[in-house]
């Protein structure tokens, strides 16, 4: 369900990582406010544009197995696009899991950077600065990665409506880290309508069309 994300994601840890390097490269002679408003600004400009290819070529991939697995289990219907509006769609939404709306969150994460850099300047701390900058590099990461779970677990959905599908099961993977909501939800069958919300970071947790039998 998640190994072309997975996959994905893998990569844009490397880039995330690369763009947090060249910004901790740089002298605290060129982190002036208007210099780190504008450091920022670009380069959170490349994390969203990565995060929006990372997050319509994952959602693409998970539309088309689960309208494959729909139709395994029987079912059809029109498919829909998955586009650049669809996702919009999701990303400006109220998100359940993270509690925040996508793009007010980046601004948040930025404007905080910007604070950070801007202290660790006035203490003159590289120590500090290299701190907010790991800090806030993993907090990027945790939202990218969250964002891309919702999606494909968005795009499955979108799926199996567009297929006719009204039932469908969920399945954790059960190991020792999984947590009891989990754990108690799998192998239950949801009306498609009425599938409940995930209820922490990274849960891998998916859904899967019940037969048009059963
Ligand atoms: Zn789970």
């Amino acid at each position: 369900m998640y190994e072309k994300l997975d996959s994905l994601l893998e990569k844009a840890k490397k880039k995330i990582r690369t763009e947090f390097n060249r910004l901790g490269m740089m002298g605290f002679d060129e982190l002036n406010v208007t210099n780190t408003s504008k450091t920022t600004r670009s380069m959170f400009d490349r994390l969203l544009s990565n995060n929006e290819n990372l997050y319509l070529t994952a959602a693409k991939d998970s539309y088309t197995n689960a309208t494959k697995a729909a139709k395994g289990a029987g079912f059809s219907g029109e498919e829909s696009e998955i586009n650049g509006e669809w996702l919009t769609a999701i990303l400006l939404a109220y998100n359940l899991v993270t509690g925040y709306l996508y793009d007010r969150e980046a601004e948040r994460k930025r404007l905080r950077l910007n604070e950070q850099i801007l202290t660790a300047r006035e203490y003159d701390s590289r120590e500090m600065y290299n701190e907010s900058l790991r800090k806030s590099a993993n907090l990027w990461w945790t939202q990218t990665s969250q964002y891309g779970i919702d999606v494909v677990d968005s795009a499955a959905l979108q799926a199996y409506a567009d297929m006719g599908v009204e039932k469908v099961r969920w399945v954790a993977e059960v190991d020792a880290r999984t947590c009891e909501v989990c754990k108690s939800r799998n192998g239950v069958i949801y009306d498609i309508a009425k599938v409940p919300t995930k209820t922490h970071y990274n849960c891998r947790c998916y859904l899967e069309p019940v037969d048009i039998e059963e």
